[in-house]
């Protein structure tokens, strides 16, 4: 198979250039889906367990998941992620928006797509910056929620096929975004054959997803969950693009959600932003090229997987919980697996649709978060520990005066 389009099941080459000279970075196991919550009432339904083993391309310089479950389980009509209901998230699209109609002088009638636009929000943030000729296209059950915002949309997987469609009956688009989606696809082929098939010749593709780099940085191997079938680095987007002959234009790097890039193509051969080279040579020099630094990484992992042991082992009287439940937080929970023998329960805010459900695999259930005052727990572990600060913080001054907060990562923390 040569057309980047990619089956359910495992890879034994590379995603982007077929070469079999891969580097076994860090192999999790077998875990189930991140967000496979079980209700504590339907205990007995069990989780589907799938491999997790990420390899590294030296070539494309990028991490891959050599097993692909595939786009029909992750995202269907069930599918319960909504970026509308978290203020921080709605707060990113609306900035996307906004520097996309500036940077691209957007007229009102120019057709703007968003691919897995989820429930609408970063189209409802153009529609509210006075732009109406907009298209959603999501496969999941989300979709319905275009509707509060009167925005079209198709309910379907974008592809080669759903986008010839899409360009008889819409015409074609001069901004094309895709958040969190574009390292999630497995028939990325007919994926990009689908955007030159409805992006006009001075159109922008705009895509935005996790990074390599921040991952590597921060030891972030939660981030590996099944959905992420590729993790990329600036050089391995450019590379990919160009055989499709799309030409990169503009790169940015955040630090939303642990650590962002956001890559800007075209049709048009253009001189490409400074941004690009100054990021390409940050990726250099941080040694992303060089199979070594993805050594030192799984070691720092397994490092951190030893310190939090001995320190759970010490402290196995005490009364431990966990704090926050981000779908990272199950890959956490399951490659260090010894935590789900200390943790009492895990503590959401008592708003949380999560509440009363089994982490997927275990019998440690999550609780509304109103428990901690009253069990006061000798030791907190901040699962979603990239808002450590905030969060050991904002209970220390509700009145848990005497627990102490602990970070697994980016390593291992202990605020007393
Ligand atoms: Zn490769």
């Amino acid at each position: 198979m040569n057309d980047h389009n990619y089956n359910t099941g495992f890879l034994n080459y590379c995603q982007i250039c077929y070469s079999k000279d891969l580097l076994e970075v860090i192999n999790l196991g077998y875990q189930p889906l991140a967000d496979d919550l079980i209700k504590v009432s339907e205990f007995n339904r069990e989780c589907i367990y799938y491999p997790i083993k990420i390899n590294l391309c030296k070539k494309c310089q990028y991490l891959q998941n050599n097993y692909i479950v595939g786009d029909k389980i992750l995202y269907n009509k069930n599918y319960h992620y909504r970026p509308g209901i978290s203020k921080s998230v709605v707060d990113n699209l609306r900035m996307l928006a906004n520097e996309t109609i500036r940077n691209y002088d957007l007229k009102p009638e120019d057709l703007v797509v968003d691919i897995g636009s989820n429930d609408g929000t970063l189209l409802s943030q153009f529609k509210y910056l006075g732009h109406l000729n907009l298209l959603g296209v999501e496969p999941t059950g989300t979709y319905i929620f275009h509707k509060d915002h009167n925005i079209n949309v198709v309910n379907d997987y974008f592809n080669l096929k759903s986008s010839q469609k899409i360009n008889s009956k819409y015409g074609k688009a001069k901004i094309i975004t895709t958040t969190n989606v574009f390292a999630h696809t497995n028939k990325l082929g007919d994926f990009i054959k689908g955007i030159k098939n409805i992006i006009r010749k001075d159109g922008i593709f705009i895509i935005e997803n996790h990074y390599l780099l921040d991952v590597i940085k921060k030891n972030q191997f939660d981030t590996f969950y099944h959905e992420h079938l590729r993790t990329y680095s600036l050089k391995s987007l450019i590379r990919l693009m160009e055989l499709y002959g799309f030409y990169i234009y503009e790169a940015k790097t955040s630090d939303r959600y642990g650590g962002n890039i956001q890559v800007h193509f075209t049709l048009q051969k253009v001189n490409r932003s400074s941004n690009v080279n100054k990021i390409l040579k940050i990726e250099t020099a941080f040694g992303l090229d060089n199979p070594k630094t993805y050594l030192k990484f799984n070691s720092n992992i397994e490092k951190i997987k030893i310190e939090l042991f001995e320190y759970f082992n010490k402290n196995k009287s005490k009364f431990i919980v966990g704090k926050a439940f981000p779908a990272r937080a199950s890959i956490i929970i399951h490659y260090f697996s010894f935590m789900k023998d200390y943790l009492q329960f895990i503590a959401e805010q008592p708003t949380s649709l999560k509440i009363k459900h089994f982490v997927p695999g275990t019998n440690l259930e999550i609780k509304s978060s109103n428990l901690l005052l009253k069990n006061k727990p000798d030791i907190m572990v901040i699962l979603a520990w990239h808002l450590f600060d905030v969060i050991s913080e904002k209970w220390r001054q509700k009145g848990l005066k005497k627990t102490n907060f602990v970070a697994p990562l980016p390593r291992l923390k202990i605020y007393k």
